[in-house]
């Protein structure tokens, strides 16, 4: 279905253990690894016309031990890895430190996710959400969107809230790719 009949859709995603390895406070692309069967399933879901949003906590800024650069930098290399440039419509991060006054931003909150549908016009309630923590399905579902969590890494004292609160578990890239489309072919 158009978008400009529908409204956009949007399938917004974690960063870190979601696209790629998670390397703590990466600042450096040469380490860039992307998260296997991710390069497929983004060009899947490009393909079906998703705007894909990054959205992600990236609090190694807040503490001073990266720059805004060097996460740009790192988003540059996780794209060229993609197949290239403005794969994402958009990027939301938010480089605040846990507690201080302007993490208002961070996941668990929806406002990254807010602010990118505000800024883009996409409809939440048909769009998704997908990552690997507890507070990105808690993010994506404070948005009103349908939530993934791709279990991959998920750290073990959140796998069982996680699970719970998400409305699809998918064991791999694949799996979450194949639940989205599913989802999506029923508003057709
Ligand atoms: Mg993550």
């Amino acid at each position: 279905m158009p978008h400009d009949i529908m409204g956009k859709y949007a399938v917004f995603l974690d960063r870190d253990d979601t696209l790629i390895e998670n390397v703590p406070y990466l600042g450096d692309p040469k380490l860039v690894k992307l998260m296997p069967g991710a390069s497929t399933a983004i060009a899947d879901l490009r393909g079906a016309n998703f705007l894909l949003v990054v959205i992600s906590n990236q609090s190694g800024v807040g503490r001073g031990l990266i720059t805004k650069e060097q996460v740009r930098s790192v988003d540059a290399k996780m794209e060229e890895l993609l197949g290239g440039e403005n794969i994402f419509a958009t990027y939301e991060h938010c480089f605040a430190v846990p507690g201080d006054p302007y993490d208002d931003r961070r996941k668990p909150s929806p406002k990254m996710i807010q602010q990118a549908a505000s800024d883009l016009q996409i409809d939440l309630k048909r769009s998704f959400m997908i990552g690997n923590r507890l507070c990105d399905i808690q993010a994506g579902n404070s948005a009103g969107c349908k939530t993934v969590l791709l279990s991959l890494h998920v750290p073990t004292n959140e796998m069982q809230e996680a699970s719970r609160l998400a409305s699809f578990v998918a064991s791999d890239w694949p799996k979450a790719k194949d639940w989205i489309l599913e989802q999506a072919s029923k508003h057709k």
